[in-house]
C-alpha cells in the first residue's frame, strides 16, 4: 500500500513558515503584500481568489483583490496592472486567469513585472526557469517539487515521466524534474503507446485534466505518483486523473485529491510572495 504524501500537512508547515517569515520582515519595516487582479464573475475564480485571499490572511500577509467587472477593456486592465507594478507596496501581483474572451492573456501576463509575478507565467520568469537561473517557479510545479522532497523522494538519476504538457503544469514541472537530476520525458494527448511510457516512470506526474485517467497498469510497482488534476464529476465531488484507489495498491507514494497538490499550489504563492517582498530589501 502506498504511504500517502498529505498537501494538507504539509500545506499547513509551509504556511507556518510563511508566517514566521512574515513576522521576519516585518519586523524589517516590510509588510509582503499580494495584489490579486480579479476580471469578471467566473464562479471558480472567485472561489480560488477568496481562497488566496484567505491564505494571505491567515499567514499575515496584507491581501488586495482589484474585482473589476467583466466588461473591463485589456487597456484598462494593463492599466491597473502597470499601476501595482509602480506600486512598491505590492511585492506580488497575480491576474486571475482565464480572462474574459476579449482580452489578450499573454499581453496582460507579459505587462506584469517580472520581480512581482509570483505565478511565475511571465516570459522573463519562464526563460529563467528554463536556464536554471533564480526566479519564481510556477506554484503548481514548485508545489510538486515540495512534496518529493519533503516525503524524502531521491530523485537523481530516476526516470521520471510527466503526462500534460501546459505551460503553467506540464512544461515547467518538466523543467523543474530536469533541474533536480531526473531523466524526463513529457507524454501528452499525441504520445503514442502512452501507458509503455508511463511504465517507465519511477516518479509519474500526471497533468491531464481527465478523471481516473491513469490507471494501474500505467504504473510501475514502487513508484512514486503525483496527481495534478482537479476534476469535479457529476456526483459533485473532486477527483484526480489517477485511479487512487488501484494505483496506490502498487505505488510506494501517491498523492491525495483533494488534499494534495492543489494545497501545496496555494501555500506556494505565499512563499513566493514572501521571496518577492524579501528581494525589495536586498
Ligand atoms: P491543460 O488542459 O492546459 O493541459 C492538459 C494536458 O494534458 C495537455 O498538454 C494535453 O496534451 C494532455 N492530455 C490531454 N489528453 C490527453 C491524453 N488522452 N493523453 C495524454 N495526454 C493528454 O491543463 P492544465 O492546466 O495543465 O491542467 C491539468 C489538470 O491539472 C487539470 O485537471 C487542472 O484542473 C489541474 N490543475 C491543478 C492544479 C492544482 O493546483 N492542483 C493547478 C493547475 C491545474
Amino acid at each position: 500500500m502506498a504511504t500517502i504524501i498529505s498537501g494538507k500537512a504539509l500545506a499547513a508547515e509551509v504556511k507556518s513558515r510563511v508566517a514566521r517569515d512574515v513576522e521576519e520582515l516585518r519586523s524589517q519595516g516590510v509588510t509582503p503584500c499580494l495584489t490579486v487582479i480579479l476580471v469578471g464573475d467566473d464562479p471558480a475564480s472567485r472561489v480560488y481568489v477568496n481562497g488566496k485571499e484567505k491564505d494571505c490572511i491567515e499567514c499575515g500577509i496584507a491581501s488586495r483583490v482589484l474585482r473589476l467587472p467583466a466588461e473591463t477593456t485589456q487597456d484598462e486592465l494593463l492599466a491597473h496592472v502597470r499601476a501595482c507594478n509602480e506600486d512598491a507596496s505590492v511585492h506580488g501581483l497575480l491576474v486571475q486567469l482565464p480572462l474574459p474572451a476579449h482580452i489578450d492573456e499573454r499581453a496582460v501576463i507579459e505587462a506584469i513585472a517580472p520581480e512581482k509575478d509570483v505565478d511565475g507565467f511571465t516570459p522573463v520568469n519562464v526563460g529563467r526557469l528554463v536556464i536554471g537561473e533564480k526566479c519564481f517557479a510556477p506554484c503548481t510545479p514548485a508545489g510538486c517539487m515540495e512534496m518529493l522532497r519533503a516525503a524524502g523522494v531521491e530523485l537523481t538519476g530516476k526516470r521520471a515521466v510527466v503526462i500534460g504538457r501546459s505551460n503553467i503544469v506540464g512544461k515547467p514541472m518538466a523543467l523543474l524534474l530536469t533541474a533536480a537530476n531526473t531523466t524526463v520525458t513529457v507524454c501528452h494527448s499525441r504520445t503514442k503507446d502512452l501507458a509503455a511510457v508511463c511504465r517507465e516512470a519511477d516518479v509519474l506526474v500526471a497533468a491531464i485534466g481527465r478523471p481516473r485517467f491513469v490507471t494501474a497498469d500505467m504504473v510501475k510497482p514502487g513508484a512514486v505518483v503525483i496527481d495534478v488534476g482537479i476534476n469535479r464529476l457529476e456526483t459533485g465531488k473532486l477527483c484526480g486523473d489517477v485511479d487512487f484507489d488501484a494505483v496506490s495498491e502498487i505505488a510506494s507514494a501517491i498523492t491525495p485529491v483533494p488534499g494534495g497538490v492543489g494545497l501545496m499550489t496555494r501555500a506556494m504563492l505565499l512563499v513566493n510572495t514572501i521571496e518577492a517582498a524579501r528581494r525589495t530589501l536586498a
